[in-house]
């Protein structure tokens, strides 16, 4: 079993800019904290913010910070590439409030041997927690010492996007249309969308840069909702309670009892939705579920909203009107709706992975993205891998191939976006 070490660490940051960048990156704590009231949550977004904003004017753009934390720049087009199409690069500053990003200390390990990986602290990463870790044999991986996360989510996209930023003032041989770049705030607690205004980026298309594995090319994701549902009991004393108590917390059990056992996360995968109750609390007198609801289709998602309306009024004819409410709230929408709509684009970005010698693997995210809203709100925006592995926690790690080859697509897509005219198309 192979361990890290920062020797090696700093010898590849002397030859590989990319790596150089995102080191500087993970030294700022972003974590987002989804109890805090303040926009965004926490305050080294802000400084992170800042510090990137000072990396991007130095190179000389004008990028901007606004009062929400979030970062924009908008690059004219190269010359001869005035009509070309109009592209949007996002990235998040946040880490995930799941696992401290505070003090990272990243490793590296040379030369993968595919025998597992000790960290620091003990812990061992290897197949049994990362399939994908057989696949980097013989690339070399940066890991952490076990007591954080990487940062990997999202500042390796960021520092794709940096990267691009530099190159593309060196290097009049990379054409660009008219790009978009930003850099969104409180991505892992659900709002960064929230802070975004999709007629202000005013771009044609969209690409976050926030996947995982190489290869990886996101162009579907859930539909989901949120629901709760409130049950009021009857609570009387247990001496009196024949044919009169009304217990909450069983007709909660029931409620649940109703809901398809084989359609929860852990018995669903591929295209399978689910409901996932994940909190309850309350007593024989009052109790509340909070669940998610999750299906590809809006026709299921239909058919699971309509099931909660059914199962609750069935408890209300047993138990009294009354007893069962459900209130649901959208969360977000499958953006594979949006971007059949645009195979261009879609077949554009397929043509830059292959550009970069990268096989594509067309994925749909079990979850949801910047893109599922950017893209429903009219700025279509599949996403592309980072190359990072095991995200949110400390396992999380970044094979240094993978990592490059993302910037090779990010740099392809740009490229390839230059020659896509404004006028051509219909
Ligand atoms: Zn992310």
């Amino acid at each position: 079993m192979q361990k890290g070490n920062t020797k090696d660490l700093d010898n590849l940051c002397g030859v590989d800019p990319l790596v150089k960048i995102f080191l500087d990156l993970i030294s700022f704590d972003t974590k987002s904290d989804p109890e805090s009231k303040q926009v965004p949550s926490t305050v080294g977004q802000l400084r992170f913010g800042a510090y990137l904003l000072s990396c991007i004017n130095d190179l000389g753009y004008k990028a901007k910070q606004d009062g929400n934390g979030v970062i924009t720049l908008k690059i004219e087009a190269s010359k001869g590439c005035e009509s070309a199409k109009s592209l949007c690069l996002l990235a998040h500053m946040d880490t995930a409030p799941d696992c401290s990003g505070a003090n990272i200390r990243p490793r590296l390990v040379k030369n993968y041997q595919g025998n597992g990986i000790e960290l620091d602290n003990g812990l061992v990463l290897n197949d049994d927690i990362c399939k994908e870790l057989r696949n980097f044999t013989g690339d070399d991986i940066i890991i952490t010492d076990g007591n954080t996360l990487l940062g990997a989510d999202d500042k390796a996209g960021i520092s794709c996007i940096l990267h691009l930023l530099h190159n593309l003032k060196i290097n009049d041989s990379i054409k660009h249309g008219p790009l978009t770049v930003v850099f969104s705030v409180d991505e892992e607690i659900g709002l960064s969308t929230t802070h975004l205004d999709v007629k202000a980026i005013d771009c044609d298309y969209g690409v976050t840069v926030d996947g995982t594995a190489l290869g990886e090319l996101d162009v579907a994701t859930f539909n989901a909702y949120g629901a709760i549902v409130n049950i009021k009991g009857l609570s009387v004393h247990t001496a009196v309670a024949y044919k009169t108590m009304k217990n909450a917390i069983s007709i909660a059990n029931e409620f649940m009892a109703m809901l398809p056992s084989y359609e929860t996360p852990e018995t669903t995968q591929g295209d399978e939705g689910f409901f996932h109750v994940h909190n309850i609390e309350g007593s024989s007198s009052m109790c509340k579920l909070k669940m998610i609801i999750r299906d590809f289709t809006h026709p299921g998602m239909e058919k699971r909203l309509q099931l909660l309306t059914r199962i609750s009024e069935l408890l209300n004819e047993k138990y009294g009107k009354g007893t069962v409410s459900v209130k649901t709230t959208f969360q977000y929408a499958n953006m594979g709706d949006v971007l059949k709509e645009h195979k261009d684009f879609l077949n554009l970005l397929r043509k830059s992975y292959k550009d970069a010698k990268v096989s594509v693997i067309e994925n749909k995210v079990r979850g949801g993205t910047d893109g599922s809203n950017l893209s429903n709100q009219g700025l279509p925006t599949p996403n592309i891998f980072t190359g990072a592995l095991n995200c949110h926690g400390p396992y999380e790690c970044l094979p240094v191939g993978a990592f490059n080859k993302s910037y090779e697509v990010l740099k392809h897509i740009v490229m390839n976006m230059a020659k896509k005219s404004n006028k051509k198309e219909k």
